[in-house]
């Protein structure tokens, strides 16, 4: 039976790059060893590096000034590192999930945090908006797309301070304006790449303002210096995350992959709305994220959600099952999804929705 992988992380890749992947692990670029068990400093690791750097900033097209890093250690560790680099006195934060409030958490070991707004009054279903960014910050920060309750800010905002993006769910999903950002990180796994990868975009002139002194690993003018190579970077991610870069090249970039997206939310979102048995939980369209579809059983149906896990994974459904701080389902829809998964997702709720 085909699978349709709905999982919200880590995710679909594009069938190519795990293939290439599967490749380079036998036998990487003919030279008779393993991609994984090379040198990181390896000319051919160094190629790879080099040219993933090259393509990532061409795609986002990245304007001079800006530098793209390769990490280890996830999102949740540019949630401390950011402020390390960052805040000197004061930052504000736009809490729209929990992603959000986690790294609000970890600034307040820094400095002063201001909490711009808030969408915690209502779990999250809804982006807040006619908030007033303190112009003291020394930088404002958002989380553009909320992977547990499924929205998303999928315009870039005019900040008058330093902005900060986590991007971890939305990277490559549609053009970004950079230069409206100081610094973009998330973690490759949900667009990108396997785990073990985090990526960094970062404006150079943003950095060396704060007095305190900052560890050689989490200052990002380290890694920067070194193209990524202070120490080993996630060698296999790395390599996986320059085939998905070129499968999306290919396929013309984000522009096209951009339409793409939106073709397959607005196809699961019109199938909800017009369900009887299924109510998304972000009721604002504007809101609502491309990349992870929030929806639930209706209250008078609610007793048929299990009845409904058990029909759609015998039907090849994979990882729709909501988080547990939202419940019901969430498809996630990223670059590698076909729309025809989505098809079979609407074919299946529509199915089970005949026979109740
Ligand atoms: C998954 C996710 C994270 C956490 O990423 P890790 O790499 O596991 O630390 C942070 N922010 C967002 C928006 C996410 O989707």
């Amino acid at each position: 039976m085909k699978k349709h992988n709905f999982n919200a992380g880590p995710s679909i890749l594009p069938r190519e790059a795990i293939e290439k992947s599967a490749e380079a692990i036998l036998d990487f670029n003919g030279i008779g060893l393993s991609i994984l068990e090379i040198s990181h400093r390896s000319k051919e690791f160094d190629a790879v590096n080099i040219e993933a750097m090259a393509l990532f900033t061409e795609l986002l097209n990245i304007p001079d000034g800006y530098k793209v890093i390769f990490l280890g250690g996830g999102a949740s560790t540019q949630f401390f590192t950011v402020p390390y680099n960052l805040l000197q006195k004061k930052a504000a934060y736009l809490v729209t999930g929990s992603w959000a409030k986690k790294a609000s958490k970890e600034a307040k070991f820094f400095g002063e945090v201001q909490i711009v707004a808030s969408s915690e009054d209502k779990n999250f279903t809804y982006v807040p908006k006619n908030f007033v960014i303190p112009t003291d910050a020394d930088y404002f920060h958002i989380t553009t797309n909320n992977t547990i309750f499924g929205t998303e800010l999928k315009k870039d905002i005019d900040s008058p301070v330093t902005l900060v993006a986590d991007m971890s769910s939305d990277i490559f999903s549609r053009p970004v304006d950079i230069a409206k950002y100081g610094l973009i990180y998330g973690g490759a796994q949900k667009n990108l790449a396997p785990a073990g990868l985090t990526f960094v975009i970062v404006k150079e002139e943003i950095l060396g303002k704060v007095d305190r002194p900052i560890p050689t690993m989490v200052d990002y003018r380290t890694h920067i210096k070194n193209d990524s190579m202070f120490n080993t970077p996630p060698v296999f991610a790395i390599f996986t995350a320059l085939q998905t870069l070129k499968w999306l090249k290919a396929l013309g970039g984000v522009g096209e992959i951009q339409k793409k997206n939106i073709e397959k939310a607005n196809y699961l979102y019109d199938a909800i709305d017009e369900s009887k048995l299924f109510v998304a939980t972000v009721p604002l369209e504007e809101d609502r994220s491309l990349m992870n579809v929030c929806f639930v059983m209706k209250e008078e149906y609610k007793e048929l959600e299990k009845d409904f896990q058990t029909f759609s994974s015998e039907r090849g459904m994979i990882g729709i099952k909501g988080h547990r701080d939202v419940g019901g389902f969430r498809a996630s829809l990223y670059n590698a999804l076909p729309l025809e998964s989505v098809k079979a997702l609407v074919s299946c709720m529509q199915e089970f929705e005949a026979k109740h």
